[in-house]
């Protein structure tokens, strides 16, 4: 029997082909997976009866953790033949069925973590350790399909090692398109605050130390850059406060870990699910009785933001500022304007009030803040969805019949393409009174319209004639 399968969802950049292939290949079935140009994924298998029809069962079943299937159709019919074994073709451009889309980025996973604090592993320490069930995804992807030429890592070819783990199906980094190590990933480094490399053994170590010494630092990471700065010592935070202009609006923090966080935070079971979920938001926790960080960092407010360190590069900081429970970790921009995710425009917009730069030579496709997330009456609410959640879509009504796309209004604003009942939000846009604002609305929908596939048919937006979100709105219809 053959069957031809298309799946639509979150399907590509989680490990679905790997899975597909393991499990075609213990069922003895012959025939193809790849991953297609709209973001689905094509197979087709040939094989006796039953185990074709355990395949299609088992896809849903055993599918990995971070997959999501929307929709899958299972064409059955004659062997037509022609197949010597089970195969992962090369993806194809080929587009059609608009309703799939990339995974948000996730966390480091346990199973990577092990090998990053294990000294005999090769990426022992390695800050951006990765496999195909973890990593960025929506940060780094330019266009479809989901392989690694079509993404940020494309400047980092593979090393021998390395690609024998990307080619060997038993290996857990096999088709993992984000696998790098320190020999052919990415390099980090210290700069001054004109940019200026400096020299140093180990960028994070002393990267943590200055931390801890009361600088101020701007860190890119995995979506855009954070300011950091210590959370014991007040004076980096007012100075921070001041530059920043934010007299009362908080800052968030990083935790070193749960137990940290549990030394200043009260943490119920719901917010503790969430700090340590592959999303990692900022979950806003109530300040505990022994509260002891800087007053300055949430400014006459019972609650405080707590993330968890989501990437190998925030471990290594907290390995440099060893005393430092946490540490002041806030989005890296200017007042009004999207959060800086390029190291040109970084030198140039914050070296009036930073003393370091922590660099990568990664870059960032989509820049994406930390995402907000609070319990409310033992429910999670969201504040702010970006990090961890953006692209993934929300169910709604499918009395919508066509592509809407809608541009927000002007403050906090995200935009949204919607259809066949889901609604994909995009990351956290922010404020667009400023041009910087706007054009980051605008580069968000296009590429949200790119990464869906739609051509959008109606658009909507505020009714204040003169919001930018509204203009754009007018330019775009
Ligand atoms: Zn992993
Ligand atoms: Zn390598």
């Amino acid at each position: 029997m053959r069957a031809e399968v298309r799946v639509l969802g979150i399907v590509q950049g989680v490990g679905f082909r790997p899975f597909i292939y393991r499990l075609a290949t213990e069922l003895k079935l012959k025939g193809y997976v790849r991953n297609r140009g709209d973001a689905g994924v094509e197979i087709v298998v040939e094989g006796d009866e039953d185990s074709v029809r355990s395949f299609i069962r088992r896809i849903e079943a055993d599918k990995p953790p971070a997959a999501q299937i929307s929709r899958l159709d299972a064409k059955l019919m004659e062997d037509k033949g022609g197949f010597e074994e089970f195969k992962i073709l090369k993806s194809t451009e080929e587009r059609g069925d608009a309703g799939s889309i990339i995974p948000p980025d996730m966390s480091v996973c346990e199973n990577c973590l092990k090998e990053f604090f294990n000294p005999s592993n090769r990426r022992y320490r390695y800050y951006f350790i990765t496999c195909t069930d973890c990593g960025p995804r929506y940060t780094i992807i330019e266009r479809l399909p989901y392989d690694r030429p079509n993404t940020t890592m494309r400047g980092f070819p593979l090393c021998p090692q390395c690609l024998k783990e990307y080619t060997s199906p038993e290996d857990r980094r096999f088709h993992a398109q984000t696998v790098a190590c320190p020999t052919c990933g990415p390099k980090a480094f210290l700069a001054d605050r004109n940019g200026v490399e400096i020299s140093c053994g180990d960028p994070f170590l002393e990267a943590g130390k200055l931390l801890a010494e009361g600088f101020i630092l701007a860190i890119k990471g995995i979506g855009g850059f954070h300011i950091a700065t210590s959370t014991v010592n007040p004076e980096p935070v007012r100075k921070l406060r001041k530059a920043k202009y934010r007299e009362q609006k908080p800052f968030a923090i990083m935790a070193r870990s749960l137990e940290a966080a549990r030394t200043f935070a009260q943490v119920s079971s719901l917010e503790e699910k969430l700090l340590t979920s592959p999303e990692r938001p900022i979950v806003l926790l109530k300040k505990s009785g022994e509260y002891y960080l800087a007053e300055e960092i949430s400014p006459g407010l019972h609650n405080i933001g707590v993330m968890l360190p989501y990437t190998g590069l925030h471990y290594l900081l907290f390995e440099g500022a060893r005393d430092e429970p946490a540490l002041v970790m806030t989005s890296g921009n200017l007042p009004a304007e999207p959060i800086i995710s390029d190291n040109k425009e970084a030198v140039e917009k914050l070296s009036g009030f930073v003393d370091y730069f922590l660099f990568h030579e990664r870059r960032i496709a989509q820049p994406c803040d930390d995402s907000v997330v609070k319990s409310v009456d033992g429910k999670p609410v969201f504040i702010r969805r970006s990090r961890g959640y953006a692209p993934a879509p929300i169910k709604i009504s499918d009395r919508l019949k066509r592509v809407a796309v809608a541009y927000g209004a002007e403050e906090n604003v995200t935009a949204c393409i919607a259809f066949n009942g889901k609604a994909f939000l995009s990351q956290y846009v922010g404020e667009v009174e400023k041009v910087e604002g706007v054009a980051y609305l605008e580069r968000t929908v296009r590429r949200l319209l790119a990464l869906t596939g739609v051509k959008p048919e109606v658009l909507a937006c505020d009714l204040h004639p003169r919001f930018n979100s509204t203009l754009l709105a007018r330019k775009h219809a």
